[in-house]
């Protein structure tokens, strides 16, 4: 009879959050605020504090201001990004919660842009009619960190967490191990909240931190998920040089000199996301029929990239200036004539959750970007931008309070957890394997062979069932393969973990992208180019059943909700 003891080190927590990022911190304090005499356990890979998307963020916060109009935001966004996908109550809930997020970054001491005589800047946000925007600096968390600890918040940095406890249909911890000594982890909790982020593929090293290790782990023990076919997201236009700079869509020319704005989308149409998915595509076809590359080139005197920030931000002042030192460096000279590539964030975030951001397990809840896409609140686009860019930490830190309090109220009522030792010892055993292995497939070959699958367009953006097919086969075969990875130390390990997770976070994007016959918001297929109201006016869930990806469809309540398609109110 194992024992657990004997497995390694347990630790009993009343909340256990994994993943110490901008979320995982905000849900923290709100844990201890509403609970204080609660325990609360944070587990994170990397360093809390330091780690996660946030440290390499624009900076950009975007809020319903006091003079802003919830329900003309609301009517904009699920008209365009959204396109009735949208869980419009939520959407209200959220968006008439931002300011007061605003004000908490302020009084947990965050540094906010302000003018000169020390207001708080905000200005229209860049894509969303009826929002505010401010800066935030992008040292955030360690305030927030030291409140955390503070407050009485226990911290464990260096542990990868990799599955999920249960006992009966709860969720009751976690088992991971520590990176850089081995030890192996047993977390006993009586609510677990997910806070370790969305899934990049590791494609671009600044979204790295995105490897859907919550995701695959919430999916594997069962949970439902949702909206996994927007887990597609190709950001915006970059410097091809420096892999920096967002230079918009007003002023890409191919190598003819034509403007591919007014060739792809003459009537502008809507701008709800970074890069319209008709104009992405057809950036795709100019490269493909030899009119590439793409080149940025403003008018004379007009928009350029570049240029100072001065907004009392010191880190991000000096994060600018590092860039726009780079693109000098590059001859990126503002006004230039520079050529840019179009890469893919991905931001698979697609945990299905409540009003309260509890999944469909009892004793577990998501929030930030491992469940922004399953919440539905932005509907039919990847998450984030979801809402619009700049709502990625706001997101973060409304759901950590909403899990927050609900956690929190949990924990009063419920009772102590037990673990069962032989179900850890499985997922220890497992978790150790690739470091036993006689084999010799590299995690890094396995990240490598992902990436060809879910970067190109032609698999993720313009889809078809065909190519969907081909890209499942090639997921299918790489899964095959992923049993025999080998870990030469515990960085390695962590590495076959985090393959392991994105190609379940790959499978789940292209099946839902595969059954979704129609186009619509950042989801297109070729086949299917037209929005089907008829038939998919419904979200689709995907849920592990006996080791088989099962896909469902729920319908979307669009009786109850006060936007309706083609005007209809
Ligand atoms: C370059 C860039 C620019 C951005 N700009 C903006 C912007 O201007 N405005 C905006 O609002 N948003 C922006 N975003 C998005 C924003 O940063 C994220 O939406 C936000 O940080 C999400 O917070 P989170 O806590 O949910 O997840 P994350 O910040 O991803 O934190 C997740 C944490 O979990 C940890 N973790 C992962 N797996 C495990 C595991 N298995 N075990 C333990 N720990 C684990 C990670 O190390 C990480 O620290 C940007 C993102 C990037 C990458």
């Amino acid at each position: 009879m194992v024992k657990l003891e004997d497995l390694g080190e347990v630790i009993s927590t009343d909340v256990l959050i994994v993943g110490g990022g901008v979320g995982g911190l905000a849900a923290a304090i709100k844990v201890k605020e509403d609970n204080p005499e609660s325990d609360v356990l944070i587990v994170e890979k990397q360093t809390t504090g330091y780690a996660g998307k946030a440290t390499k963020i624009g900076g950009i916060l975007v809020f319903l201001g006091p003079d802003n109009d919830a329900d003309n935001f609301i009517d904009f966004q699920v008209n365009t990004s959204g396109v009735y996908l949208n869980d419009q109550e939520l959407l209200y809930k959220y968006i008439t919660s931002t300011f007061n997020a605003i004000e908490k970054f302020a009084e947990w001491g965050d540094k906010l842009a302000k003018t000169p005589d020390g207001k708080m800047v905000s200005f229209p946000a860049m894509f969303a009619p009826e929002l505010s925007s401010t800066f935030i600096d992008i040292d955030m968390m360690l305030p927030m960190r030291s409140r955390a600890k503070k407050m009485g918040t226990k911290m464990i940095n260096k542990i990868h967490v990799v599955d999920l406890l249960k006992e009966d249909n709860r969720v009751v911890g976690a088992v991971g191990f520590h990176i850089i000594d081995g030890n192996p982890y047993i977390f006993k909790a009586k609510a677990t909240i997910l806070a370790n982020g969305s899934c990049g593929y590791k494609v671009r090293r600044f979204w790295s931190a995105g490897t859907g290790d919550g995701i695959a782990a919430a999916y594997r023990a069962g949970a439902e998920m949702r909206n996994a076919e927007y887990g597609n997201l190709y950001g915006h236009t970059v410097f091809q040089a420096t892999d920096s700079g967002m230079v918009g869509s007003d002023f890409l020319v191919n190598s003819l000199g034509e403007n591919l704005r007014q060739k792809y989308m003459p009537d502008k149409g809507p701008a709800g996301v970074f890069l319209p998915v008709n104009l992405a595509i057809g950036l795709e076809k100019e490269v493909a029929e030899g009119r590439g590359p793409i080149y940025f080139e403003p008018p004379k005197g007009g928009p350029q990239h570049g240029g100072g920030f001065n907004m009392s931000l010191p880190k991000l002042g000096q994060w600018h200036e590092k860039i726009a030192k780079k693109e000098r460096e590059h001859g990126l000279t503002p006004g230039g004539k520079h050529e840019i590539g179009v890469p893919m964030h991905g931001e698979t975030s697609c945990i299905r959750v409540d009003h309260e951001m509890r999944t469909s397990l009892e004793g577990l809840w998501a929030i930030g970007d491992t469940s922004y896409a399953g919440s539905a609140l932005a509907g039919a686009v990847a998450s984030p931008p979801g809402v619009c860019p700049g709502s990625g930490i706001m997101f973060a830190v409304v759901s950590a309070a909403w899990a927050g309090a609900s956690a929190a109220r949990y924990i009063t009522g419920s009772s102590s957890v037990d673990i069962d030792a032989q179900e850890a010892e499985k997922i220890k055993r497992m978790a150790f394997e690739p470091m036993h292995s006689r084999n010799t497939f590299s995690p890094l070959d396995a990240i490598s062979a992902l990436g060809d699958i879910t970067a190109p367009m032609k698999y993720n953006l313009r889809r078809s069932k065909d190519r969907l097919e081909e890209a499942l086969s090639m997921i299918e075969t790489l899964k095959d393969k992923l049993p025999s990875l080998y870990a030469k130390d515990l960085h390695y390990l962590s590495k076959c973990h985090e393959v392991r997770s994105m190609a379940i976070c790959a499978e789940l994007t292209f099946k839902a992208a595969l059954m979704r016959d129609e186009s619509r918001g950042f989801h297109f297929r070729e086949d299917f180019p037209e929005r089907d109201d008829k038939n998919w006016l419904k979200w689709i869930i995907i849920q592990g059943v006996e080791g088989e990806m099962k896909l469902s469809t729920d319908p979307i309540p669009i009786n109850k909700y006060k936007i309706k398609p083609n005007g209809g109110k």
